[in-house]
């Protein structure tokens, strides 16, 4: 430190560098000390099944990588007869059983830093922050074993929800649950390597795929912030490349989970997909539907664009009141407009499509009950969905990013942790505060 102070060009900096430096052995071996006696604490039993282990020999050393370097355990072996295996029931105990040599801390880093940014950045900031060093390949594998050991606890949790009747809560008012759909693409290179096989059998690789995704909350956990913003405290979120099944039993659980059981009723928000209906008829035949306004007004400017072609100055004059009507007051009298200007309109292209139109506008006209929903102080749009969409797409829709269904479904399963709030069920130290304990 003495040496530091006298270097002129040294700021306080340098001394926070130099201090963390200088503690960090001590604190490596204080961990191995701990670590070490929680082995020898660990009783000789089965982690998986309790079973008393036999043919218990000590003695073995296991070097992991931890948040202040590699550190030492010499461990107890033994056979568990009942599941056939041999085990080491520290290594449970210490958390170090689905990992490739690195600790819960390190592991935690891992996951969250790959599933928030691409893993060469990755690498950099966990360097930069604590000090650990992981070549890119290890950090992408480590987290994508986390990644997995998460889809594993989800599909435990989500089977925990629809089976356990959850105890009733004493809810003072009754609740609305809503629930929002999306869906977004995403690159990936699977048959990798096989493309020019593929193409000589006249078989185009796909490289584009769905990543379905859903949000729910309930509506009396939406407040305002001071600029008058609608904001959610509390929301579910999932997002699987699975398939729709494995979307609508993810969805299905976490509204579970946020008191789907309990709420008064629900509500379906979506664009117009077809597959959104579908699976909210399937899965939730009593809730509400509402087509997102947007895509609503996205279609009445495209009736626009037909009767006005390229003159966007009348369009917009036409969009605006038909739009304030479609919002304000109902569907039904926008549909007689349309049908109005449809009767007026020569037959040829611009006719057809606006033809196509109406009977969109007809086949959604329950879905647009937008006053109501205003008057309820209900969402009439899907924005809480999307906006979600967009801010996951930053991680996984960059240029140049392939990936594998494998990886790409661990570190979504990850963000969907994290965004829950549910990390901790995930790595249980991160909820622990020593200060409290
Ligand atoms: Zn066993």
């Amino acid at each position: 430190m003495q040496r530091l102070v006298a270097v002129r060009d040294h700021n306080l900096g340098h001394l926070e560098v130099q201090v963390a430096q200088d503690v960090q052995e001590l604190q490596r071996q204080a961990l191995e000390r701990g670590a070490q006696a929680k082995a020898e604490a660990t009783p000789p039993r089965c982690p998986v099944c309790g079973q008393p282990l036999s043919r218990l020999s000590g003695g073995h050393p296991r070097t992991f990588k931890s948040r202040f370097g590699s550190i030492t355990v010499q461990r107890t072996r033994g056979y568990c007869k009942r599941c056939r295996r041999w085990r080491v029931p520290a290594d449970a105990a210490l958390g170090l059983e689905e990992t490739a040599g690195y600790s819960p801390a390190v592991q935690d880093l891992a996951a969250l830093l790959a599933s928030k940014m691409p893993i060469e950045d990755a690498r950099a900031v966990l360097e930069h922050l604590t000090g650990v060093k992981l070549p890119r390949a290890t950090l992408d594998r480590e987290a994508r074993r986390q990644g997995q050991r998460a889809q594993r606890l989800r599909r435990q949790l989500d089977q925990e929800a629809a089976t356990q009747r959850r105890q009733l809560e004493l809810t003072l008012e009754p609740y609305q649950l809503i629930l929002q759909l999306d869906a977004w693409d995403i690159r990936e290179r699977d048959a990798w390597g096989q493309t020019a096989a593929l193409r000589r059998a006249g078989q185009e690789p796909e490289r584009w795929h769905w990543v379905w995704t859903g949000t729910c909350f309930r509506l009396d956990q939406r407040g305002r912030t001071a600029g008058g913003r609608p904001i959610i405290s509390e929301r579910g979120f999932v997002a699987t490349r699975q398939g729709l099944d494995a979307l609508r039993e993810q969805l299905h659980a976490e509204a579970l989970r946020r008191g789907l059981g309990q709420a008064a009723s629900a509500l379906v928000i979506g664009d117009g997909a077809l597959w959104i209906w579908r699976l909210a008829d399937d899965r939730w035949p009593q809730a509400r539907q509402r087509l997102d306004f947007y895509h609503a007004v996205q279609h009445l400017a495209a009736v626009g664009r037909a009767l006005f072609g390229e003159d966007t100055a009348r369009l917009k004059a036409w969009l605006k009141p038909l739009a304030h009507q479609l919002k304000n007051q109902s569907a039904v009298k926008v549909i007689g407009q349309l049908e109005e200007a449809l009767a007026a309109m020569p037959a040829g292209a611009a006719a057809q499509a606006v033809t196509k139109e109406v009977a969109y506008f007809h086949e959604h006209r329950e879905r647009m009950d937008y006053r109501a929903g205003r008057r309820a102080d209900q969402p009439i749009g899907s924005g809480a969905v999307e906006a979600t969409c967009r801010q996951t797409q930053c991680r996984f829709k960059r240029p140049g990013q392939f990936w594998s269904q494998t990886g790409d479904e661990a570190l979504l399963c990850l963000e969907t942790f994290w965004r829950n709030n549910r990390w901790h069920l995930l790595f249980p130290h991160t909820a622990f505060d020593p200060a409290r304990n």
